[in-house]
C-alpha cells in the first residue's frame, strides 16, 4: 500500500488517556494534531497535559468551548462566535498559528457543522477549518476502530483520520494500529491536504458551502 495518512485527535487531552497516547507517538517519531474543547482547558491538569502535548512537536487546534449542538444548529451570533473565540483564547500560545478550527458534529460532515455566522467569524479572522476524512466510530465500538480504520486507508491517496483521546479504551489500539499502518508502507505525516482545509488561513473553498447551514 502507499500513501499517506494524517492523525488527529479529538475531545482531549484527557488524564489517563493522552500520556499514553503521547507515549505512542514519541516511540514512533509520528506528529500528530490535537483538538481541543476550550472549556476543558481550566480543568486540573488539563493545560499541563495540553503543554506537553505542544512540547513534544504536535499541533493544537480548536474544537469550540463546550462541544454542545454543531455551530450550524445554534442560531445566535454571539453564542457561536463564544464558541470560538473563548477557545482560541483559552489557547493562547499553544494554539497553531494557522488557527485550526475543527466543528464538531457527531462525525458526519454537513450543513450542519458551521452557521454563516460562524463561516463569516472564522474567515474575517483568518481561521483555518479542518475537516477529516476517516471516522471510525472510535468513541461508540472502541475495539473496532482500528481495523475499521485500516480497511478504509486506501479510499484515498490521503487521508486524514479522527480518533479521540477520551476513556473508551480505544486508544489501547493506537500502538497496533500505528505499526500495521507504517509495516504496510504508508507515510504518516502532520500536514494537512487541501481537500480537509475547505477555510485554509481565512481564504474559503467552494467546499466550505458544503458545511455551511442554508437559510
Ligand atoms: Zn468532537
Amino acid at each position: 500500500m502507499t500513501g499517506r495518512l494524517t492523525l488527529t485527535f479529538d475531545n482531549g487531552p484527557t488524564p489517563g488517556v493522552t500520556e499514553g497516547v503521547l507515549d505512542a507517538l514519541r516511540e514512533r517519531d509520528l506528529p500528530a494534531t490535537f483538538f481541543v474543547v476550550g472549556s476543558w482547558l481550566d480543568s486540573p491538569g488539563i493545560r499541563e497535559l495540553a503543554e506537553r502535548v505542544h512540547a513534544e512537536g504536535h499541533w493544537l487546534g480548536n474544537h469550540t468551548y463546550t462541544h454542545g449542538v454543531p455551530l450550524g444548529r445554534r442560531g445566535d451570533r454571539a453564542v457561536e462566535v463564544g464558541e470560538i473565540a473563548l477557545t482560541q483564547e483559552s489557547l493562547g500560545d499553544l494554539a497553531h498559528p494557522d488557527k485550526f478550527f475543527r466543528p464538531n458534529g457527531a462525525g458526519s460532515v454537513g450543513h450542519h457543522l458551521l452557521s454563516q455566522d460562524a463561516a463569516d467569524y472564522l474567515a474575517e479572522n483568518g481561521f483555518t477549518v479542518v475537516m477529516w476524512d476517516l471516522y471510525v466510530r472510535d468513541p461508540h465500538e472502541p475495539d473496532l476502530w482500528a481495523d475499521r480504520a485500516l480497511a478504509r486507508l486506501d479510499e484515498r491517496e490521503w487521508n486524514v483520520l479522527v480518533t479521540h483521546d477520551v476513556p473508551t479504551g480505544a486508544m489501547d489500539h493506537l500502538p497496533r494500529f500505528l505499526d500495521t499502518v507504517l509495516d504496510a508502507g504508508i507515510e504518516i505525516v502532520q500536514e494537512l491536504p487541501e481537500h480537509a482545509t475547505p477555510l485554509l488561513r481565512g481564504q474559503p473553498t467552494a467546499a466550505l458551502n458544503d458545511i455551511v447551514t442554508t437559510a
